[in-house]
């Protein structure tokens, strides 16, 4: 269902029409949701089922969920609900852990990019972390930290006073969460396809190109 935004109370819903009021604070005109209001909507539905099933996760698995969640963009469910099942939930554990080191590349690769962008802003890393109450790291800078980097830092980890670096998202045993995943965790990506896999994707009402590339796609979903 599309979904739109109040410009006034910033309340986001979904309406199958065009809605000619707010249903939270009655402004007459609600505009379509934007990508970013689109994502922050599902994100919150997502880090709840995430959240619920979370206890029952190794620590790795906890880790790991988070960066599966960041770099799945809501607006990509189509493709995300795609891979899930074919390369992840119904596949070999060879081809599942290969589906992981990508994933595990491209989030390094972005921490690395955020790291340049945080060292141009004339910021350094310590080794040492200090948190605040609410767990948001006590650290110069902190509002130059990119997403990747902030992702990073709030990855549980055995001793939560040595910043996290690289070794963190490598000491993740993939292979193991691939091969022997807990129940808790094969239960989260179970509730996460059923959560998105009748996301719309904005896009496809952007680029009509896509759309004969989607149904290819469906079809060996079966
Ligand atoms: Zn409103």
């Amino acid at each position: 269902m599309p979904l739109y935004a109040c410009p006034r109370c910033h309340n986001i819903f979904p309406s199958p029409d065009k809605p000619s009021a707010c249903p939270d604070c009655g402004h007459r005109r609600p505009l379509p949701a934007s990508e970013v209001e689109f994502d922050a909507f599902y994100a919150k539905q997502l880090a709840a089922i995430r959240e619920a099933y979370a206890p029952g996760m190794s620590m790795d698995e906890r880790n790991w969920t988070k960066v599966l969640l960041f770099l799945n963009k809501p607006r990509a469910s189509f493709f995300t609900s795609h891979l899930l099942r074919n390369y992840v939930l119904n596949a070999t554990p060879e081809l599942c852990v290969d589906t992981y080191k990508g994933y595990r590349w491209e989030f390094s690769r972005m921490v690395k990019q955020d790291r340049i962008a945080l060292q141009l802003e004339g910021y350094q890393e310590s080794k040492l972390l200090m948190r605040r109450e609410d767990g948001t790291p006590l650290v110069k800078g902190w509002d130059c930290y990119g997403p990747a980097l902030r992702l990073l830092y709030s990855f549980e980890a055995v001793d939560p006073h040595k910043s996290p670096n690289l070794g963190n998202i490598n000491g993740i045993d993939l292979q193991k969460i691939a091969a022997e995943p807990s129940e808790a965790y094969r239960q989260f990506l179970l509730d996460w396809l059923e959560a998105v896999k009748d996301v719309p994707s904005p896009m496809s009402f952007i680029i009509p190109e896509a759309k004969p590339l989607l149904k290819l796609m469906k079809k060996d979903d079966k």
